[in-house]
């Protein structure tokens, strides 16, 4: 039976597992390839650095890394180096030139490259929510400093526990806070704390260090697995050579409203409405958290 998903306008950007998925297979097809063109269709789909993009002809492509839901590709040029940094916004997608594109129309970016496994990196991007930034590595810093908090990839655990100890409000509005915990969105939250067994809209002081290391836990295992499943295809995300996430097949509670709970406690996976949908299990997921627990 196909999976019937309610996902919202905000629930098609890429998470972390997706944003590392294209980190990683861009750094596996093109990791030391030589960038010999670059060729940009709007100028308004560069956010910053549009002067620079000469620069960048007869660069190494020296690192790829993701900051939250960004990806950076860092270029050396005569010692000098500087970034090409890629929101994948709604729908925004950086594709191989490999990867069929369905409408050609919508590629506003083509790095064009030598010596790598892929002649060719497309950005693609029908809605233009997404942008392009050309920085030097202040810039870059400028960047990740305004943008992204810690990343739930690097973060240590005795780290996070500190950093909920120190914050008030919502769990999930929490963990969805990209300038406190930068990568996770609504689909990866609600997953998240289904297994912990933690309600979304819990006082995040009402939880015990006990708790947030499980939730640490969790969240941990659950972005890892997404990653090794190549994210979420919730409606338009493809990584670079095209693929499609395998993930949302694992998904237990996001769009599942109305089923029972896969726990099998008899309980039944509710929908809380809002600016981002919270699915839980009410049995699972007690909206007070028990002293002591
Ligand atoms: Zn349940």
């Amino acid at each position: 039976m196909p999976h019937v998903f309610h996902s919202e306008h905000g629930d098609r950007m890429p998470e972390l597992p997706e944003a590392e998925v294209v980190a990683r297979q861009i750094r596996a097809g093109l990791l030391g390839a030589q960038l010999i063109d670059v060729w940009i269709g709007r100028a308004d789909i560069v956010r910053e650095g549009y002067d620079t993009a000469r620069w960048y002809c007869g660069g190494t492509l020296r690192s790829v890394e993701r900051f939250g839901k960004s990806v950076a590709l860092g270029f050396v040029n005569s010692h000098a180096c500087r970034y090409v940094v890629a929101e994948l916004g709604m729908t925004g997608l950086l594709l191989f030139q490999s990867a069929a594109t369905k409408h050609p129309q919508h590629v506003h970016v083509k790095l064009s490259f030598e010596g790598g496994r892929e002649p060719e990196l497309r950005y693609w991007n029908p809605r233009r929510f997404g942008r392009l930034s050309l920085l030097d590595k202040a810039g870059l810093d400028r960047y990740r400093t305004r943008r992204f908090g810690l990343d739930p990839l690097a973060v240590s655990q005795q780290d996070f526990v500190r950093l909920l100890q120190e914050r008030r409000g919502r769990l999930k509005a929490l963990l969805m806070h990209q300038q406190v915990i930068a990568g996770i969105g609504n689909i990866y939250a609600n997953e998240i704390l289904f297994r912990a067994g933690l309600h979304p809209n819990l006082q995040v002081s009402q939880l015990s260090v006990r708790k947030i290391e499980t939730l640490y836990t969790i969240m941990c295992e659950v972005l890892d697995e997404a990653i090794r499943h190549g994210g979420s295809s919730v409606r338009d995300f493809y990584a670079p050579d095209g693929s499609e996430g395998q993930y949302k097949r694992r998904h237990l509670v996001y769009g599942k409203e109305g089923r029972t709970c896969p726990n099998h406690c008899g309980g039944v996976i509710q929908r809380l409405r809002g600016e981002r949908s919270s699915y839980f299990c009410p049995q699972c997921q007690a909206a007070r958290s028990k002293r002591h627990a």
